[in-house]
C-alpha cells in the first residue's frame, strides 16, 4: 500500500521548494517530486537582478543556495516525474513516470509553464493511442509500432525501453544535438504536425512524411495542465486560482509561473508560501472538522 502525505508538492522550482519550506515549518508530511537539481529556469539563468537580498547571483549560485535551503531543512526530493494526479474525493492519487503511485490529502501544483502548444489531436487521442508515459503505457504497445517525440535527450532511455516491447520504434527529436539510442530505432529529424486518426491513434504526420502507428508517445518536460489533472479549471493556459492559491479542486492548490504571467521567481517562491499556508489550513480546519 502506498503511504499517506499530508500535501504532495509537484514541482521542484522556486513556487514547490518555497511550498515544501513552509510546510515543514508547519510540521506537514510532505512529498516533493521532482528533479533533485531543481528547475533548469534558475540553475541555467545567467545572472539575476531582482531576486531580494542576492544582488547579481548567477543562476547557478541561486539554484545551489535553494538546494542548500532545502537540504538543511532536512527536505526529501523524490526524483520522479508525475503523469497523473486523480482527485478520489477525500485524497489524491498521483501516478508517476516510474510507475509508482502516491497518496495525498491535498496537491500543491507548482510545475511551471511549459511553452509548447499540445500538438493538433493529442488531446483528442490522450488515452486512444496518445500517452505521456513510456513506463506506464509501454505494455499496451507489444509488437506494435510507436513513434517517440522527445524534448529532451534524458526521453532517449524511455525509447530505449520502449525498443524492447514494442515491434517498431520511431524516434523524433524535437531538441538540438547528438542522438543516442539503440540501432533498431529509426531516428527521424522532422517537425511533428499532427496525430491523426479515427477511434483511436493510425498515424503521425511529419513535415514531409506520415508513419503508420498505434501510439505516439509526447514525452515533454511538463504536462498540461488539463491533462495532468482532469477537471481542472483553466484560465486560458494557466491554471484558475484565487488570492489563497486554491483551485476549483477541494485541496487542490497551484503556485508559481503555472498560475500565470508575470513569470519571475520572487512572485513563485511567494505564491509558493501562500499555497503552502492555505494547504495547512485546510486540512487543520478538516482535523478539527472531521471533514473527510
Ligand atoms: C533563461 C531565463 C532567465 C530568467 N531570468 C529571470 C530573472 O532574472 N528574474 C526573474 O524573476 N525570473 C526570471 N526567469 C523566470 C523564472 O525562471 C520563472 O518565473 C520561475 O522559474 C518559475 O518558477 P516555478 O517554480 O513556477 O516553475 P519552474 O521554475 O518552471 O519549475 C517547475 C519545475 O517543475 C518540474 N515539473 C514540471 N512538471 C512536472 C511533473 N509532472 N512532475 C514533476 N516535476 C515537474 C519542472 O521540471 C521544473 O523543474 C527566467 C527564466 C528563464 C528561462
Amino acid at each position: 500500500m502506498s503511504e499517506r502525505y499530508d500535501v504532495a508538492i509537484i514541482g521542484t522550482g522556486p513556487a514547490g521548494l518555497s511550498a515544501a519550506i513552509t510546510l515543514k515549518i508547519r510540521n506537514k508530511n510532505i512529498l516533493l517530486v521532482g528533479s533533485k537539481h531543481g528547475s533548469d529556469k534558475v540553475g541555467k539563468a545567467h545572472e539575476i537582478q531582482n531576486y531580494l537580498g542576492m544582488p547579481a547571483v548567477k543562476g547557478a549560485d541561486l539554484a545551489s543556495a535553494f538546494e542548500n535551503h532545502i537540504e538543511s531543512m532536512g527536505i526529501e526530493i523524490t526524483e520522479d516525474k508525475i503523469t497523473s494526479v486523480y482527485n478520489m474525493g477525500d485524497y489524491y492519487s498521483l501516478l508517476s513516470k516510474t510507475n509508482k503511485t502516491y497518496e495525498a490529502d491535498a496537491v500543491i501544483l507548482a510545475t511551471g509553464v511549459s511553452f509548447g502548444k499540445p500538438y493538433p489531436g493529442e488531446e483528442a487521442f490522450l488515452g486512444k493511442g496518445v500517452s505521456y508515459c513510456a513506463t506506464c503505457d509501454a505494455p499496451l504497445y507489444r509488437n506494435k509500432t510507436v513513434a517517440v517525440i522527445a524534448s529532451t535527450p534524458q526521453e532517449e532511455a524511455e525509447a530505449d525501453f520502449l525498443q524492447e516491447i514494442a515491434g517498431k520504434v520511431y524516434y523524433i527529436p524535437t531538441y538540438k544535438g547528438e542522438v543516442q539510442v539503440k540501432p533498431e530505432i529509426e531516428v527521424i529529424h522532422e517537425k511533428p504536425v499532427s496525430i491523426e486518426g479515427e477511434q483511436k491513434v493510425q498515424s503521425l504526420v511529419l513535415a514531409d512524411r506520415r508513419l503508420d502507428v498505434d501510439g505516439v508517445f509526447i514525452l515533454r518536460e511538463s504536462v498540461s495542465p488539463a491533462n495532468l489533472i482532469p477537471g481542472i479549471e483553466m484560465d486560458g493556459n494557466h491554471i484558475a486560482v484565487n488570492r489563497r492559491m486554491e483551485t476549483n479542486l477541494k485541496g487542490c492548490f497551484a503556485c508559481g509561473d503555472i498560475v500565470g504571467a508575470p513569470y519571475q521567481y520572487i512572485k513563485s517562491a511567494g505564491e509558493g508560501n501562500v499555497a503552502a499556508l492555505s494547504a495547512a489550513g485546510y486540512l487543520d480546519l478538516r482535523e478539527r472538522t472531521h471533514q473527510y
